[in-house]
């Protein structure tokens, strides 16, 4: 049995709002009769683009993640709707029923829908939200938001086929759902989510006695007596990324300098600047 589902990979979204443009483009104006009444042509994001910045100047890095309807397996939206108005089809699509959800206004209480991806409609007294472009697919086509991403990071299909781009995605990535604490069971994975949900240690490494970047300076970054390496780039750059709150130590070793620990109590993104290794 088909179940549709999407992996967005937060790496490559680049915040241009051609999926959400798409979504309203299809919707607005456009009605799909049980599925859903028209998108008014403002407010609504259907495809919701949230942004998260990291950093600080000099060392900002910005992360965009798309987030449609989860069409959650298991849907709190589903228990809170009255009268059967929101239902789960077989091929695992959430739908607001657009005659019986009038009126339903408690659908956009975040108990109703904890990932807010359900919006109300003013004229027509409506809970709505993503539907998956379900008359799409029954046309055999693709998500109009699939179609418009020119960077592709947006890959739909069927979980149950082992065969298909998402499924040898989930397979061969870390995708993960977003807050599965949740317990609502979403359709929608991402790859990279800890560009909006960890934190980074940075800094610039810098030879003291010539003032010049240091290239390849071993950073051991050490935590709870575990620990992650790399090396400083040609700008003297290094990173450590996907990290969560809490206390780490950052160790600087290069031959001909004497090595440096800096202490780091990581309560957000953490730049330490530039860092002077001093000769042995
Ligand atoms: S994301 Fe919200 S609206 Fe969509 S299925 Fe889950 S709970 Fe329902
Ligand atoms: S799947 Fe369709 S309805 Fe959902 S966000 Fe994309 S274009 Fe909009
Ligand atoms: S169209 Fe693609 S790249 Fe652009 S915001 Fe949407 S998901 Fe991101």
């Amino acid at each position: 049995m088909t179940q549709w589902g999407f992996v967005i990979d937060i790496s490559k979204c680049i915040g241009c709002y051609c999926c959400f443009t798409a979504c309203k483009d299809e919707y607005w104006d456009n009605d799909y009769s049980s599925y859903t009444a028209a998108q008014p042509k403002f407010g609504q994001f259907w495809m919701n683009i949230a942004r998260n910045e990291r950093g600080k100047y000099p060392y900002v890095k910005v992360a965009y993640m798309p987030v449609p309807c989860m069409q959650c397996e298991d849907a709190p939206c589903i228990k809170a709707a009255r009268d059967g108005a929101v239902y789960r089809r077989p091929d695992g699509i959430v739908v607001i029923d657009p005659q019986k959800a009038i009126g339903q206004k408690q659908l956009l209480e975040p108990e109703a829908c904890p990932y807010g991806a359900i919006f109300w409609n003013e004229e027509k007294n409506l809970p709505q939200k993503c539907t998956f472009c379900v008359h799409r697919l029954e046309k055999g086509e693709i998500p109009r938001c699939v179609q418009a991403c020119p960077s592709e990071c947006l890959v739909f299909g069927d979980l149950d086929d082992p065969e298909s781009d998402v499924s040898k995605l989930l397979k061969s990535s870390k995708a993960e759902v977003f807050h599965p604490e949740w317990k609502a069971k979403p359709r929608v994975y991402y790859t990279d989510l800890y560009k909006m949900t960890k934190h980074f240690i940075a800094g610039a490494v810098i030879y003291g006695d010539s003032d010049e970047c240091a290239e390849g300076v071993t950073a051991t970054l050490i935590a709870n007596g575990k620990s992650a390496r790399t090396t400083t780039n040609n700008y003297g750059n290094f990173e450590f990324d996907g990290l969560d709150a809490g206390k780490y130590s950052v160790k600087l070793e290069c031959a001909g300098y004497a090595p440096k620990t800096l202490d780091v109590d990581l309560k957000t993104d953490g730049y330490l600047g530039d860092i002077i290794l001093a000769k042995a």
